[in-house]
């Protein structure tokens, strides 16, 4: 089959019947035209299609079926390979102004760098070298949307997956036997997990290593429509209310959803993993898969803030404000920052070198790097748009008024140095919806948590980071 259209995706998904609780609904298909989730699969076919209306940098030829694939799939064995790479990601995170999280190419670059790590799965067991390898090959020939969920349930932070609930809480192997494993028990978070196909169930890094661990130590892939399981969504924050009032969240709503294990069967083949909590806890860093993760993240992060300078710059130009100092202060931060995840990203790609597996890898140090700053950046972005925006950020009336009735006062009221009135409402609707709505609450605590938690994310690039020459340097100058 190769790369898909969208309507492909669409046809497939409208097919499919996952079990959805939403706003006190329960679905079970038909996905497609819910109010809650139309507009982003919307956004998720026009992806699709941009991999036939530009085939040279969305797509490459699949080593086995000669087919078109999508490029986030591709083994980078050179440097070019992962410029390739990177130039799609691009391409996909523009479309969204990087405020889409779970675009595929997220997930298909762990599954890529997964399944060139199949010695890594063997250790385990042999048939999951193969497994990984196998189910790489499905996604990327079908060209499966996939999302994941990795976490337990926030129930009792201080204790673990086993003593929570007499164990029952957290997904867990319930079976066992040749036809594969039984899966009970809940996790969060998986966003788009109502309209992607696919749902990865891999391994949170926080077991803690012993045998008790065991039942929770597993990584598997499930389709979203697996009997058993069910989606627990939030409320939506695309209130259906058009471009022109919302106009990220009524493209760009991802939605999250609580996973329930509801004594689900995975195949055999599916599963990559099983048991050995200490392996799970190493699988990200040891199969390479988070290092190609954060070139996707990082590119992504370069276009989002890429699109928040713009908008903050249209948003000073047009009320006049650029002249003053403390404006350009933050016009300037925005621009060191934007200039800080770029040279990230291209100082990853110009150290990159073969993994274990021989797999081309940015440098992981500045991936690393821009992984942990950024979350702890982003809100910075929104505070700045609140700041210079002001009071024009509740001066927003909305299209039925703004094509209504009051149209004469907002041309007459609502112009700015640069813009007609209906242009500036257009614009601040924009810098709104990026930094007071729900949408853009979200987008805070996205930008802070999806990779993981910030504060546990530092300890273990303390620990990784190799600071002995320097320690050395300092003991010499020291002793003279
Ligand atoms: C919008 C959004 C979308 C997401 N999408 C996905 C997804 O698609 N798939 C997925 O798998 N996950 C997803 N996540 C979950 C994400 O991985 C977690 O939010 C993140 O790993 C932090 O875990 P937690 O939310 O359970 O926070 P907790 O672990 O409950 O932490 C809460 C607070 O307690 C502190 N804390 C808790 N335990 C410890 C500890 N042991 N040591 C130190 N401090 C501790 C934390 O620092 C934090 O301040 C998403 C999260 C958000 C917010």
């Amino acid at each position: 089959m190769g790369a898909r259209t969208g309507s492909e995706y669409v046809e497939r998904l409208a097919a499919s019947s996952p079990t959805v609780f939403i706003g006190g609904e329960r679905l079970e298909g038909g996905i497609p035209e819910h109010p809650a989730f139309r507009n982003v699969v919307e956004t998720y076919a026009e992806l699709f299609d941009l991999q036939h209306a530009e085939p040279e940098t969305m797509t490459y030829e699949s080593p086995t079926s000669g087919e078109r694939v999508g490029m986030s799939f591709l083994v980078p064995r050179a440097h070019e390979d992962l410029v390739r790479r990177r130039e799609m990601f691009k391409r996909w995170a523009d479309r969204s102004l990087g405020t889409l999280g779970r675009t595929g190419d997220y997930l298909n670059s762990s599954l890529m760098a997964m399944s060139e790590a199949g010695e890594w799965f063997a250790q385990a067991d042999g048939a999951y070298g193969e497994n990984i390898r196998r189910y790489y090959e499905l996604v990327r020939e079908q060209d499966l949307l996939l999302t994941h969920t990795l976490i337990p349930p926030q129930a009792n932070r201080s204790q673990g997956a086993g003593q929570q609930l007499g164990g029952q809480l957290t997904a867990h192997v319930v079976d066992r036997d040749d036809s594969g494993i039984v899966v009970r028990g809940a996790r969060l978070l998986a966003t788009i997990g109502a309209i992607a196909d696919e749902l990865l169930v891999f391994p949170s890094t926080v077991l803690r290593g012993g045998p008790e661990d065991e039942p929770y130590s597993f990584a598997f892939a499930i389709p979203c429509d697996a009997p058993g399981l069910r989606f627990i969504c939030r409320e939506t924050m695309d209130y259906g209310r058009g471009r022109f009032d919302h106009p990220l969240a009524s493209r760009f709503e991802e939605m999250d959803a609580v996973v329930v294990f509801d004594d689900v069967h995975v195949p055999a083949e599916r599963v990559f993993m099983l048991g050995h909590p200490e392996l799970c806890n190493q699988l990200y860093i040891d199969t390479g898969a988070v290092v190609h993760m954060a070139h996707q993240v990082v590119t992504r992060t370069t276009a989002k803030t890429e699109f928040l300078l713009g908008l903050i710059s249209c948003m000073t130009e047009a009320v006049g404000i650029e002249q003053f100092g403390h404006v350009q202060e933050d016009l300037a931060e925005v621009i060191i920052a934007l200039e800080t995840v770029r040279g990230l990203l291209r100082a990853a790609e110009a150290d990159a070198a073969p993994n274990a597996f021989g797999v081309m890898s940015p440098r992981w140090e500045p991936l690393n790097a821009a992984r942990n700053w950024y979350p702890r950046f982003y809100a910075r972005l929104p505070a700045i748009v609140r700041k210079l925006g002001a009071s024009g950020l509740m001066a927003l009336p909305t299209e039925a008024d703004v094509t209504g009735a009051a149209r004469p006062d907002v041309e007459a009221y609502l112009q700015s140095a640069t813009l007609d009135g209906p242009e500036r409402v257009k614009l601040f609707r924009l810098a709104w919806d990026i930094s007071i709505s729900a949408f853009a609450g979200r987008q805070e605590l996205y930008e802070y948590y999806f990779f993981g938690d910030p504060v546990r994310m530092a300890g273990a690039l303390v620990r990784g980071y190799d600071r002995e020459p320097y320690k050395a340097r300092v003991r010499r100058f020291i002793d003279g």
